[in-house]
């Protein structure tokens, strides 16, 4: 990392399923030498000056060894035995990474902790779920979970499951689709505010998002999700949603996917512009403040802009803002001082 690199926290990735789902298939890959087909590696985030992040572990349909994963299975529901046993491996994954890495990459469970860790010059890691179906109704698996580190949790990821309903990916289309949080979500949304694990919003729909803002006591947060009015994907937020987090003194992270930024929703096309990432957090700035935005980026989960392409071209879209006045202050809070704040108020 270089001196003058900003530290960056991010907010979402799915490194953790890709270096599962290689080791699966027998073909495991080196998060710490490296690997070309990973948006983040050790090396990259080096390169790119990342601090840490929530790293999400989140569970695919079933899928024979060595067989391409089959998107049409995408939405179905997942049994939660199954969900558990890969969402253990991702996190076990998670921990051998740590001590093979001698320290290098560290796992955190407090803002406290990241903050050390960023000291040691290591990588923050901190365990994140992307849709809660490894979680048993009597939330003895979100108990056991917590205790081993777990500290961010989204009930739901675009599918159903015993918590709520998420939001599909369909463009344009609007979030407002189908019922939201079950009453079992609503007790999972109690119980993660009591352990001190940060509710993420960001696969919610519509009716799922006003639930939690219903009965949630800590502010609202979206880790990877970006303007419904930039790019009208159900998957983003609309005006109302953005004025209900700013209201909670919430927080939004800058999604990467192309099909979350670009205008005409193409899930493939690389090419967008560094600023056009710009102008959707420009957006959020102006409704939820300085303190409110962040970055989400969704590497190794997501068809990234060619001009970013993965963790080493983030310092980019930093020089971006500065090209663009945002000074040096609002750089440091979106790049990563708004997500350790964020964490502290959830009392992590
Ligand atoms: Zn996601």
């Amino acid at each position: 990392m270089s001196d003058s690199a900003t530290p960056i926290f991010d907010g979402h990735n799915d490194t953790l399923l890709r270096l599962d789902m290689a080791r699966r298939a027998d073909k495991p890959i080196s998060f710490l030498e490296g690997d070309k087909s990973l948006h983040i590696d050790y090396p990259k985030a080096l390169e790119g000056a990342l601090a840490g992040g929530l790293f999400a572990m989140f569970v695919p349909p079933p899928q024979k060894p060595g067989q391409p994963m089959d998107f049409s299975q995408m939405q179905k529901e997942l049994d939660q035995a199954y969900a558990l046993d890969l969402t253990l491996a991702m996190m076990a994954g998670a921990f051998r990474l740590a001590r093979q890495s001698k320290a290098q990459v560290q796992i955190c469970r407090s803002s406290l902790e990241i903050k050390m860790a960023m000291e040691d010059g290591a990588i923050a890691l901190m365990l994140h779920i992307e849709g809660a179906e490894a979680i048993d109704a009597d939330f003895n698996a979100l108990e056991v979970l917590y205790a081993a580190g777990l500290r961010s949790l989204g009930p739901v990821w675009s599918r159903s499951n015993i918590f709520g309903h998420g939001v599909p990916f369909d463009f344009p289309g609007s979030p407002d689709c189908g019922p939201g949080l079950t009453d079992l979500g609503m007790e999972l949304i109690r119980q993660c505010n009591q352990l001190g694990i940060l509710v993420d919003l960001s696969h919610m729909n519509e009716q799922g998002f006003w639930d939690v803002h219903r009965i949630t006591s800590k502010p609202l947060v979206a880790t990877h999700s970006n303007v419904h009015a930039l790019c009208p994907s159900r998957r983003n937020l609309t005006d109302d949603q953005l004025a209900a987090i700013a209201e909670t003194e919430g927080l939004v992270g800058l999604n990467y996917a192309v099909g979350f930024l670009r205008k005409d929703g193409d899930k493939f096309n690389q090419d967008v512009s560094i600023d056009c990432m710009v102008d959707h957090i420009a957006y959020l700035l102006d409704f939820l403040g300085e303190d409110g935005v962040a970055l989400g980026s969704d590497f190794d989960g997501a068809t990234i802009p060619s001009a970013i392409s993965n963790v080493a071209g983030n310092q980019a879209l930093l020089a971006q803002m500065r090209a663009r006045d945002f000074g040096e202050e609002l750089i440091e809070k979106v790049a990563y001082k708004n997500w350790i704040g964020m964490l502290e108020k959830t009392g992590i």
